[in-house]
């Protein structure tokens, strides 16, 4: 481990070499200073732990990019890296809000997070638009990133835009973009959009770390309680039914009136605001400054009863716990005793010799008693 981290902070005056040659000979460096260059930008482990956390707080994106591919990556040695940038980076974040944007594919988020994203930017507002999308664990490829998007955003210098780390489960894809936001805020973004696809349970890892929860709709045909499930209409802030242009203008408004009456029937939110309803098109970039506007309302009114401070420091008691949670199944599932009789105690309730319960049991037992053989 020593060894990959030094190698990582680039051994500066590293005098170990294979080249190395008799005394009296001039000694070559063993890096074209030329090429160290180079490597040094390409080879993001290469930058030392200072030269990331201020390339990060000067607002500098390259090093922002490369301390997020850090956090992305699977290597020991770059994740020993990426917790010190963190530990580092933490004092210097939370000041932005940070609001979660979900709906199915073909809803028009992408469209949506352009419109409403040119208009923050170019009020002078800094703009991180990170993703979480379920799909790309799966199919290898990825319903946010496989075709182009936010093409305005994406060359807009107030805007940084991040698609999904691929690799992981949900949970540790939710952990590295929680850290990916504490970078962003660090790096001065004030706004942070975390954008993911309604066709999963990562909306619920989405909520949990944003302040707020934005659902685009479409309207459908008679269909519109049920595209979405009600979990999640419960969890937004605010419901907006997005293509209310051209002929679908009426057909939106209607949708509209639906979805309050609906909201009626929920249980009040802990934050004492009330979720709206409202349609807007983002294509014609019409009903966008409105819902900014409401955003606005709900920031300061949650920031003045004290809900937006206790949401954050609950959503980070949580992720404390689903850290723990997810090391633990993976530590379980790596034990070498586990593994040994899980496929026996697995056939046996299979079979209806054992219970559930008590095969969880002895399963456990294993564990405890051989936790400490994988270290
Ligand atoms: P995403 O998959 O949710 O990101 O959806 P996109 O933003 O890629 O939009 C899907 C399609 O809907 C594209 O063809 C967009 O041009 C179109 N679209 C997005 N917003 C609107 C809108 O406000 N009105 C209309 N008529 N079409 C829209």
């Amino acid at each position: 481990m020593q060894k990959t981290f030094s190698v990582l902070q680039g051994e500066k005056g590293n005098n170990k070499s294979a080249l190395k040659v008799n005394k009296g000979i001039e000694q070559p460096s063993s890096f074209n200073p030329e090429a160290a260059k180079l490597f040094k930008d390409s080879k993001p482990g290469l930058l030392s732990i200072e030269e990331y956390v201020e390339g990060i707080r000067s607002g500098n994106r390259t090093i922002l990019s490369k301390a997020i591919t850090l956090i992305e990556s699977s290597l020991p040695g770059h994740q020993q890296l990426a917790e010190k940038i963190m530990e580092l980076c933490l004092p210097l974040s939370g000041n932005s809000i940070r609001i979660g944007i979900t709906g199915v594919p073909g809803v028009g988020k992408s469209t949506f997070i352009e419109a409403l994203g040119k208009e923050l930017t170019l009020t002078g507002h800094k703009l991180a638009v990170l993703a979480i999308d379920p799909s790309s664990k799966r199919t290898k490829g990825s319903i946010l990133g496989d075709k182009t998007r936010m093409e305005e955003l994406a060359t807009d210098a107030n805007a940084f835009i991040r698609p999904s780390p691929s690799a992981g489960s949900l949970g540790g894809v939710a952990q590295k973009t929680k850290e990916i936001i504490v970078l962003c805020e660090a790096a001065g973004f004030d706004i942070i959009f975390v954008e993911t696809v309604g066709v999963g349970q990562s909306e619920t890892a989405v909520h949990s770390m944003v302040d707020f929860f934005l659902l685009l709709m479409l309207a459908g045909a008679g269909d519109e309680l049920q595209g979405i499930k009600r979990g999640i209409m419960e969890m937004a802030d605010a419901i907006v039914i997005n293509k209310a242009d051209g002929d679908n203008l009426r057909k939106a408004e209607l949708a509209q009136r639906e979805y309050k009456n609906a909201l009626h029937l929920f249980p009040p939110t802990e934050s004492g605001w009330i979720p709206f309803v409202s349609t807007c098109s983002a294509r014609e970039k019409k009903g966008i400054k409105d819902i900014w506007d409401k955003i606005k309302e709900y920031e300061a009114q949650t920031k003045k009863n004290g809900h937006f401070e206790k949401q954050r420091k609950e959503q980070e008691l949580k992720i404390m716990f689903e850290t723990i949670k997810e090391s633990f199944n993976d530590s379980f599932k790596n034990n070498l005793a586990v593994k040994n009789i899980l496929p026996k105690i697995e056939n046996r309730v299979l079979k209806g010799e054992i219970s559930s319960y008590k095969a969880a049991k002895e399963l456990l037992d294993v564990y405890f008693k051989n936790i400490s053989a994988d270290k």
